[in-house]
């Protein structure tokens, strides 16, 4: 019988792959195989492990692969699928293969950076510590990726075939449809990836891509992520807040730190910047984007037009590109990102990742987490077991470098630029659906979150809804 196994981002919101066997033979013989997206694992030591272990069936006997979109935790486990034997296409939107191009060889290299600092500092139990993959090794599995336009049909086998619908999350986005036909009977299969806020207002500003993801739906199995579950977006404009936080810290003396993932958060920010800015409400202070990846980052940005909300068409239309911006550096080499150090002089620091995982961020943190005059804004979610969780939830130290660093520093969380539907605007859409779907299978959630979730469907919709588990064969 045709299954779906879910082998990651089931009981955490990370490592997000979610495997469609076509079988059909009771002996057990494959079918055609495909994976709905190929994330990597973060966050605590007990998933990140999971990036190590062996899928259970091999890589090469894996047909295809369907990528939603292109942040790390759907995408970043494909160089290792690559390096395993993989060897088939994998398709994605133009937008989010040009950032796969960007994040992935970046991944590569923030895992040898890892293992050649766990090497010099001997804290690995192996020896030698080797990435998971190397940046050589990312840039690679380019080769296979294949464009797909949205709504565009591509047959993968007899029996299997899938579009790419609107997903409204981040540039390029997109949820699968799936169709699967076996034994005569026809099933569709919705993978929502992540889903995106229902509509712009002025309480989700900066939104790039366009509001909302498709409506009127139908599948007969859904799986769908469940990230803010149990949680409600702030109905409030964030810019004033932010405005006041930057003012008073500057005023101070203090800088501004905000960790965030180069690609598309940061360019979000930079725009709210830039008009706070020039409309007065914050001081003109030095912004660093202290991201190898900026400068492409804003590139692929300002060309894939088409998925501009009006209000993004016109903040690009008004200030043009923000690599021109004066007073706004970027891509600095590491010896000047070092440098920023040295200045004693307010700034905007925004740096990667957005976790504080890896990159650039340590290091500023590092240097200015223990001088109470600064400002650490988080602009994103922050998975347990992070440093960015550790530091958001008010922890008294955490580990940079080896290091226990104080944390002095004042912390402010902005939840409001979550690119995530929340509990009312999933609602909202499931509202749309055209028909109730046989099963829903929630997936990218913690427990508690995915939990309230199958709750509030269950008695608002009256749908059956099951939260998924790691390594769970569903019959289809
Ligand atoms: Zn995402």
């Amino acid at each position: 019988m045709p299954y779906i196994q879910f082998l990651g981002a089931a009981g955490t919101v990370t490592g997000s792959k979610h495997l469609i066997n076509t079988t059909n033979d009771a002996s057990g013989k494959q079918g055609f195989q495909a994976l709905v997206d190929c994330g990597l694992f973060q966050g605590q030591k007990e998933w990140r492990e999971r990036n190590w272990q062996d899928i259970p069936i091999p890589a090469r006997e894996i047909d295809a692969v369907i990528l939603t979109h292109a942040h790390l935790d759907h995408c970043g486990w494909i160089p290792r699928l690559v390096k395993e034997g993989f060897h088939g296409p994998i398709y994605a939107t133009q937008a989010t293969i040009d950032l796969c191009s960007v994040v992935l060889p970046d991944s590569g290299h923030l895992q040898e950076e890892d293992a050649a600092f766990y090497n010099k500092k001997k804290l690995s139990k192996h020896s030698p510590a080797l990435p998971l993959y190397t940046l050589e090794e990312a840039q690679e599995c380019l080769q296979y990726f294949k464009p797909v336009a949205v709504e565009q049909a591509v047959d993968l086998s007899r029996e299997l075939s899938f579009r790419f619908v609107r997903a409204a999350h981040i540039l390029g986005s997109c949820m699968a449809e799936v169709a699967l036909k076996t034994n005569g009977q026809a099933r569709r299969l919705l993978f929502t990836g992540d889903i995106g806020r229902v509509r712009d207002n002025e309480v989700a500003p900066g939104k790039v891509v366009h509001s909302g993801p498709q409506e009127g739906e139908s599948a007969d199995v859904l799986v769908m992520e469940s990230t803010y579950g149990n949680r409600q977006h702030p109905d409030t404009d964030p810019r004033p807040q932010l405005a006041d936080l930057i003012r008073k810290t500057t005023a101070r003396g203090g800088s501004v730190i905000v960790p965030a993932f180069a690609v598309e958060r940061t360019q979000k920010f930079l725009f709210m910047l830039k008009e706070l800015m020039e409309s007065g409400e914050i001081p003109r202070t030095p912004v660093f984007c202290d991201s190898p990846m900026a400068i492409k980052a804003v590139e692929i940005f300002l060309k894939h037009s088409e998925e501009y909300t009006q209000q993004a068409a016109e903040l690009i239309r008004k200030y043009g590109s923000p690599l021109e911006w004066p007073g706004f550096s970027f891509a600095l080499t590491s010896e000047e990102s070092k440098k920023i150090n040295d200045s004693k002089f307010p700034s905007v620091i925004i740096s990667s990742s957005g976790m504080v995982t890896g990159g650039r961020i340590l290091h500023h943190l590092a240097q200015r987490l223990p001088d109470p005059k600064n400002l650490v804004i988080f602009i994103g979610f922050q998975a347990p077991g992070t440093r960015g969780f550790t530091i958001k939830s008010g922890g008294a130290e955490v580990k940079i470098f080896g290091l226990f660093i104080p944390i002095r520093a004042q912390v402010a969380a902005l939840e409001k630029f979550s690119d995530h539907a929340d509990p009312p605007e999933l609602l909202e859409w499931l509202h749309t659906f055209k028909n109730k779907p046989g099963v829903t299978y929630l997936v990218h959630g913690e427990p508690a979150a995915a939990a309230q979730l199958r709750d509030t469907m269950k008695k608002e919709l009256g749908w059956n809804v099951q939260v998924a588990e790691y390594r769970e064969i569903c019959d289809l």
